[in-house]
């Protein structure tokens, strides 16, 4: 897990609006990041979904991540999502990558 954090930080934090300018995460104690939160989960979507298209692999992390997350309402609608708040929606594709380039050892 801890190498998928690794490359997390080094390759989505550091982009993030929410990061500082040296790619720290600005978020306060009140705050969480769906990506760090759901992390375990997230990876077990992308893996579980090797070769499968990405539209696809969005659509099981929502149903496998925001179903249980609080901020999505019981008609699928989420906030965060829909003003692009939320950090693991907003770098979905990012982290895909991220997480398939761990795995292939092109990150370590
Ligand atoms: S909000 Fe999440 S993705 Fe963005 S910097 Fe913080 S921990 Fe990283
Ligand atoms: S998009 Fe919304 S429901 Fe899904 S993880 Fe982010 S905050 Fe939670």
């Amino acid at each position: 897990m801890d190498k998928y954090l690794k490359a997390i930080k080094q390759n989505v934090c550091s982009i993030c609006v929410d990061s500082n300018e040296k790619g720290r995460c600005t978020l306060n104690e009140n705050e969480v990041c769906a990506v760090e939160l759901y992390l375990p989960k997230i990876i077990n979507v992308i893996h579980n979904n090797e070769n499968e298209e990405l539209t696809k692999i969005y659509k099981n992390l929502k149903e496998t991540v925001c179903i249980e997350c609080h901020t999505q309402n019981e008609d699928g609608h989420c906030y965060l999502r829909e003003d692009a708040n939320c950090s693991l929606d907003r770098y979905f594709y990012l982290i895909v990558e991220t997480i398939q380039k761990v795995d292939a050892g092109i990150l370590t």
